[in-house]
């Protein structure tokens, strides 16, 4: 049996533009595009409002191309603290009207209110309060789909849009669905898409119908899963907030097998560390901002300092970079050093910050997540950076895991 829960999807429209708006509200109404810099190769227009969009301005465009279809478009740096606040910000209204908000990208969320719903009217209700309120207390605009299943109510929130309500139940998907092309709903990409369309299935209702037996021969359990979440099957979870309670911090604490001179020598054992915490964060699906690094010197005084970097990461060369920095700060090779603590802090889950608009970041993403899929497979040191490999100082055995999961400790 089918059963019905009610599942909103939130969706902040032009998210990026729009908290640059929200933040300063005298571009409010003009063509606004959020780019990255001009003098630089990276000098395209990574999100734009409505109102750029009406000009024809794409994500993607070189910012003269930009600039040619709309003279008048404001041009703005990206402030990805800022998105992130705005972020938590709308989630912290979500989360008064259920405990399962699951966050997807930095702008989208997953509700489930299937067993609050009571307390707070009809589902359009709490759809039609979330945009209000969102709107009054933010100044951004979301889209919301109201549906029985996760796949449908994202499918939803795509249908109108900006600040718009959109119901797919289960007596109407079919008649709203089925003539939509296969890659309107979440997990089917490109290359999925190509295969089924040389099986002649275009349609969410061409793959609705197709012999299932084909489907799961072809395409194994995703492809199954999908062929019955476009039937209308689909028992997804929305996660809750505690589920995905967070740590404080993830680190490594390690002493050095001999004392460490200077710090081209340092450079094996920080990498060390920092690639151990990034595979961890990562493991967790967390990425955090704040990185601290403390080090005891063979005197057995104490130094330490955090820093905090534009974005959330999970990846080692960004861990690295912001720790060798701290390190240049705190440590002057006057006095060897004898054992060294790094860690990650102000963490959230990974799949908020959006890597899509960020090619190298991208990138590297994808290159860490391939060593981690070899690591579960081979061990953790089949593959490791050339610079730890023949070190001398990394003491495998003294390495501390130094997480911090209390809440309570800040
Ligand atoms: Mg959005």
């Amino acid at each position: 049996m089918q059963n019905k829960k009610i599942i909103l999807h939130c969706d902040a429209n032009n998210f990026y533009a729009s908290c640059e708006c929200a933040l300063n509200p005298s571009i409010k109404d003009q063509p606004v595009a959020v780019t990255g810099e001009v003098s630089k190769r990276n000098g395209i227009v990574l999100a734009k409002n409505e109102l750029a969009k009406k000009y024809g301005v794409k994500t993607g465009d070189v910012i003269f191309e930009a600039k040619r279809k709309c003279p008048d478009l404001v041009c703005v740096r990206p402030h990805h603290k800022v998105y992130e606040k705005y972020s938590r910000r709308i989630r912290s209204i979500y989360e008064e009207y259920t405990d399962k908000v699951e966050p997807f990208g930095i702008d989208e969320c997953w509700l489930d209110i299937t067993d609050t719903l009571k307390f707070f009217g009809s589902a359009m209700d709490v759809a039609n309060t979330l945009r209000k309120r969102v709107k009054e207390e933010l100044g951004l605009t979301i889209s919301v789909g109201i549906s029985f299943s996760k796949t449908f109510a994202k499918l939803g929130s795509d249908m109108k849009k900006p600040d718009a309500v959109t119901v797919i139940s289960f007596d109407n998907f079919k008649s709203m669905t089925y003539h939509l092309p296969l890659s309107s709903i979440i997990g089917i990409g490109r290359k999925l898409e190509a295969k089924l369309n040389r099986l002649n299935i275009f349609t969410l209702g061409d793959l609705a119908k197709y012999d299932e037996n084909i489907i799961k021969k072809k395409f194994g359990i995703v492809g199954e899963k999908l062929q019955k979440s476009v039937q209308g099957i689909d028992d997804d979870e929305v996660q809750s907030v505690n589920d995905r309670k967070i740590a404080k911090s993830v680190g490594n604490g390690t002493t050095t097998l001999v004392d460490v001179k200077n710090k081209k020598e340092l450079r094996s054992v920080v990498m060390f560390l920092c690639d151990e915490i990034a595979t961890r964060l990562r493991a967790k699906h967390l990425a955090g901002s704040t990185i601290s690094v403390s080090i005891r010197k063979n005197d057995l005084s104490w130094s330490s300092k955090s820093h905090t970097i534009a974005k959330n990461t999970n990846t080692s060369k960004e861990i690295y970079l912001a720790a060798m920095d701290i390190i240049d700060q705190i440590w002057k090779e006057t006095c060897p050093l004898r054992s060294i603590r790094i860690s990650v802090s102000n963490l959230d889950s990974d799949n908020l910050t959006q890597m899509d608009l960020f090619d190298t970041q991208n990138n590297r993403n994808k290159l860490e997540n391939t060593i981690d899929k070899i690591r579960q497979k081979y061990g953790y040191d089949s593959i490791s950076p050339l610079i730890t490999k023949n070190s001398k100082l990394i003491n495998k055995e003294a390495l501390r895991i130094e997480d911090d999961e209390d809440d309570d400790l800040f």
